[in-house]
């Protein structure tokens, strides 16, 4: 079997968080043209029935959608329980549901700060707990965060401190993980992305004059397509990367290196 045969999901059972619009729809895309079948959870229920329903057609996979809370056990026990009475099993989990708040430190309420760690720290570790318990019982998976530049960098001119710090508590979170399951066959490893044109950048007020900025400070001259993560994500998923866990590979059009 050559490679590209060898990284195919056929059968593959997978959940994707924040999979109803941009990284994670897009993602979720990739997986079923990969042969996986997905379960698209997401707080905007209506919007992840719409992404499941084209997914299946568009693809002749099963796709269900799930309403969950990332931040709330009871929500991801109960996504666990309906993932495995569809699916019977779980093999992939894309932690990626997140949120990015513009807020100068010195202004930003207990409140605020709690809700971007909540959803961008807890919800990882919430879900990628969840999904590890099935995993490790079962045998084996692969767990992918999102986690963002912004662990590696503070960006510049938005004050998002909350977020710059939850994202890098979600690469830390990830390594130990992997480290914790590296030897019952449950990987663990997460995605730094760039700049990405989603709604969570592209249709914020706030952050729409930056953007011709950001594309100035980038080496590649723009931002990135969230099809651009999609690669990356399905060599994670799939089996060809049994020796990748722990790490995280940064997808910025080289906006970190400078
Ligand atoms: P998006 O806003 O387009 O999509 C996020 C999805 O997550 C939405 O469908 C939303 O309903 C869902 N969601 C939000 N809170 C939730 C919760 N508590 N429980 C369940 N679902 C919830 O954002 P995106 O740009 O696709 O971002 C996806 C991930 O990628 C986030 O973790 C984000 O921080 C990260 N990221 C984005 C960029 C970028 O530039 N767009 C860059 C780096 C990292």
């Amino acid at each position: 079997m050559g490679i590209i045969e060898k990284m195919r999901l056929d059968g593959k059972k997978i959940f994707v968080t924040g999979g109803a619009r941009g990284i994670g729809k897009s993602v979720a895309t990739a997986f079923c043209e990969a042969g996986a079948d997905v379960a698209i959870v997401d707080l905007d229920f209506e919007e992840a029935e719409k992404t499941a329903a084209e997914l299946e057609k568009n693809h002749g996979i099963q796709a269900i959608a799930i309403k969950a809370d990332v931040t709330n056990p009871e929500d991801v026990d109960s996504m666990i329980t309906k993932i495995l009475s569809a699916f019977g099993r779980l093999d992939v989990a894309f932690c990626n549901a997140g949120i990015c708040m513009n807020i100068p430190a010195e202004d930003m309420t207990y409140e605020q700060w709690k809700k971007v760690i909540d959803i961008n720290l807890t919800g990882v570790f919430l879900t990628a707990q969840a999904a590890g318990k099935v995993m490790l019982k079962q045998g084996g998976g692969s767990i992918i965060n999102t986690a963002s530049m912004s662990a590696h960098i503070v960006n510049v001119p938005q004050p998002q401190c909350s977020y710059n710090a939850s994202k890098a508590g979600v690469i830390q979170l990830t390594k130990s993980l992997a480290v914790e399951w590296a030897t019952r066959n449950v990987r663990v490893n997460c995605i730094s992305p760039g700049y990405i044109g989603t709604e969570l950048t592209l249709n914020s007020p706030s952050l729409q004059p930056l953007i011709e900025q950001w594309n100035q400070m980038a080496p590649l001259g723009r931002m990135g397509r969230p099809e651009e993560l999609q690669s990356i994500c399905v060599y994670l998923a799939g089996d060809t990367s049994s020796f990748t866990t722990g790490a995280d590979f940064v997808v910025d059009g080289a906006f970190t290196c400078i």
